[in-house]
């Protein structure tokens, strides 16, 4: 099948439709490739429609992510309000091991079966594995798009934490709307991109959420770790995120900067454990620096100002994981799955959604397949492993969900009882019976 180029012709007029995954993030990147003569559009169809084309179209084997993002272009394109003769797809290579890395054949072939095959589709990765003559990732616009995976991270994090507890309802989501609308202005001048406009940026947003009213009240503290796509889009998970604020919870999901960090040191691994080109090793060197001086300005922010839990450096994170899986297991979300769900119960949510795609075989391993030895190390570790596919039912999704969270009271009950009495307690009965349907 011969491939579409998309050519320095098609930039000038071409949309080029990008999946949603993290909506705070992806809006201020499509305003950075913007700056560049591109436009982008993010995604947001996620009715039955989109599962039912990735059905149609992708064989029932494929990992569940692939179904959905695939389902979703087609749908796009379906819909009538793309120019389908001047409209390109944008999907990420992420050039490891894993199918990921082949999800763009898959959309290649879903689009020519569906009557598409004209449309361009754009690979986006750093491994050089396709190039395009109208679409160049350069040098400045990996950096520029690194900066905001920070101001991504910053937003949703400090988001994360305060919505639960806003006292006027909408209060988060608006300063999130603001700090997105003044940075995109920023990107527009070339500004805050900068180690340095970070630094101030960064202090000047956290300053900002710890001015929101906030009513402390108690909730449950859950995590959200898992396969990248499901973990983090609302469409990947049912509302994932919605559905926990329902129920009275304070969720924290890992930001994507550790997640890059992990997939640039998995190739600086690969040369430690099976040789490879030290000139190349370098290069790479440099770019995990430059992120990690990122990373550690970013945690500075927030600990400096003293009113929200700021993440793991990522070397802490990779320490982890020692006795429980090697640092060369990368396939997947390779050992990086098992270090978020132990810096989670280090910080205090031991009450974990390991979210699973049907089909991928290298999560379940490393998400289920360590829960025990994490349980080992925290005794408290409350972790569920959720399927997510197409036949799933979301309602069976939400009851093991809310048997989870029955354990964490239960667990909470218990925990203020010894500490009350001073004296082991035993499991109430409640607690066995539901921990045994698990
Ligand atoms: S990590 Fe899992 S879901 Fe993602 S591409 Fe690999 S097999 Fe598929």
């Amino acid at each position: 099948m011969e491939r579409i180029e998309f050519t320095r012709e098609m930039k000038k007029d071409y949309t080029i439709l990008v999946p949603n995954m993290l909506p705070i993030h992806f809006g201020m990147i499509s305003a950075v490739f913007a700056n560049e003569g591109y436009h982008f559009e993010i995604l947001h169809n996620d009715s039955s429609a989109v599962v039912e084309a990735g059905l149609r179209y992708v064989h029932n084997d494929t990992c569940y992510p692939a179904l959905l993002v695939i389902g979703q272009f087609l749908d796009a394109l379906n819909s009538g309000k793309y120019d389908v003769n001047k409209t390109a797809l944008l999907i990420t290579q992420t050039g490891g091991g894993c199918r990921a890395s082949n999800y763009i054949h898959l959309l290649r072939k879903a689009l020519v079966k569906s009557g598409y095959g004209q449309v361009p589709v754009i690979s986006l990765n750093l491994s050089g594995l396709e190039k395009n003559s109208g679409f160049q990732f350069t040098l400045p616009l990996i950096r520029k798009t690194i900066s905001i995976i920070g101001y991504g991270d910053m937003l949703m994090l400090l988001k994360n934490q305060v919505k639960p507890y806003e006292v006027k309802k909408g209060a988060t989501d608006q300063l999130v709307k603001q700090w997105q609308t003044r940075l995109c202005e920023d990107f527009k001048g070339n500004k805050g991109l900068s180690l340095s406009q970070m630094k101030v940026n960064f202090k000047e947003i956290v300053q900002s959420f710890s001015e929101v009213e906030m009513q402390k009240s108690e909730k449950t503290k859950v995590g959200i770790v898992g396969e990248i796509y499901v973990k983090y889009s609302s469409l990947g998970n049912n509302n994932l995120e919605d559905f926990l604020l329902s129920q009275n919870c304070e969720y924290m999901i890992p930001g994507l900067m550790a997640f890059v960090l992990f997939m640039i040191d998995t190739r600086l691994e690969d040369v430690k454990l099976y040789g490879g080109n030290k000139l190349k090793s370098a290069v790479i060197n440099v770019l995990f620096q430059y992120i990690a001086k990122i990373e550690k300005m970013f945690i500075h922010a927030i600990e400096s100002n003293g009113s929200f839990l700021a993440p793991s450096p990522y070397v802490h994170m990779k320490s982890l994981v020692d006795g429980v899986v090697g640092h060369g297991n990368k396939m997947g979300e390779g050992w990086f799955l098992p270090a978020e769900m132990l810096e989670l119960c280090e910080q205090g949510f031991e009450n974990i959604v390991c979210t699973q795609p049907f089909g991928c075989l290298p999560n379940h391993i490393v998400g289920k397949g360590t829960i025990r030895p994490i349980k080992e190390r925290f005794p408290k570790a409350n972790i569920t492993a959720i399927d997510y596919d197409p036949g799933a039912s979301r309602v069976n999704q939400e009851n093991r969900i809310k048997l989870m969270l029955a354990i964490a009271k239960e667990q909470n009950m218990a925990t203020v009882t010894i500490q009350v009495e001073d004296k082991p307690k035993k499991k109430s009965p409640a607690l066995i019976s539901v921990a045994s349907l698990l």
